[in-house]
């Protein structure tokens, strides 16, 4: 087994130090809601209504169509899905009595807002339009990495599924959901993400049996985020998944240390509380003495 304590030790100082940088999603493809059609991004309290409502109905795809948008192009809004209302402020030339366009004192036309309303869908509710699969930027995956990723799930018998462009362990299922692999910038990023959600993942009632998955209450979340992402720095060292012990300055290091950083809130204490908790996680995923086999 790995020593961890030092390099856990080097990244709660680095999460105290306020030096990271913001935390980056290691792979690619829009987070935002957007429209599938025009593919412009939603706006102001839409951005809001839209991000709620895909999380709310778990859609795998933050990409968003009207009725009519989908009939255009084929495809048919299933009966009895429900519609989210987006709103734009249209400016509309104001007119006077005789219909001509008002002109102020500068010799520009005077307008007026108004409230415009759509319907939406989410493409998740739509036959015939299927989530688009996040685009291929990365520059090849370390094909090591991702193995060791895939046989740790198969071990465990993980239920999982890939697409979207979110990653999340969904407690009422008890299913994770990643990008596809390809949509990672490389294997490293892929097996710390993939690691944070089987950290979560181990929190459930019948495993470790974790407040922040059981109760899943928005004080012990915080907590929760703290003890995925150091399980996943754990057992990707055990793993020996992209981590160079003398390099802390790599940038799955700084990133690991951002995250900690942001879901902390500079309480240091609280990360050193989630340390033990977290060495159980990866201790669940993997176990330091394989079982001997039984000889039938
Ligand atoms: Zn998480």
């Amino acid at each position: 087994m790995v020593n961890t304590s030092r390099l856990i030790e080097n990244l709660i100082t680095l999460a105290a130090s306020g030096q990271t940088a913001p935390w980056q999603r290691p792979w690619s493809g829009g987070d935002s809601p957007r429209n599938r059609v025009t593919g412009r991004k939603y706006s102001g309290g839409n951005v809001l209504n839209l991000a709620w409502a895909q999380t709310l109905h778990d859609y795998p795809t933050s990409e968003w169509m009207t009725y009519k948008q989908a009939a255009e192009t084929g495809a048919q809004v299933r009966r009895g899905e429900k519609s989210q209302l987006i709103e734009f402020w249209k400016m509309i030339p104001r007119k006077d009595a005789s219909g001509d366009v008002q002109i102020d004192g500068a010799g520009n036309p005077c307008y007026r807002p108004m409230l415009t309303c759509f319907h939406v869908f989410n493409v998740a509710q739509i036959d015939g339009a299927e989530p688009q699969q996040t685009t291929l930027t990365g520059p090849g995956l370390d094909d090591q990495a991702v193995q060791a990723i895939n046989d740790l799930y198969q071990r465990h018998g993980i239920t999982w599924a890939a697409g979207g462009d979110r990653a999340y362990y969904r407690p009422a299922t008890d299913e994770i959901r990643l990008p596809v692999s390809e949509a990672f910038k490389d294997g490293t990023a892929y097996a710390t993400t993939a690691l944070h959600e089987a950290g979560h993942w181990t929190g459930a009632a019948h495993r470790l049996a974790r407040d922040g998955i059981v109760k899943g209450t928005q004080d012990n979340y915080a907590f929760e985020e703290l003890v995925a992402e150091l399980t996943a720095f754990i057992a990707a060292t055990e793993l020996g998944i992209g981590y160079d012990p003398q390099a802390n300055g790599s940038f799955e290091m700084l990133n690991h240390g951002a995250y900690l950083a942001g879901w902390s809130q500079g309480n240091i204490e609280r990360l050193r509380q989630a340390v033990p908790a977290a060495q159980k996680a990866a201790k669940y995923l993997i176990p330091t003495e394989t079982p001997a086999r039984v000889a039938i």
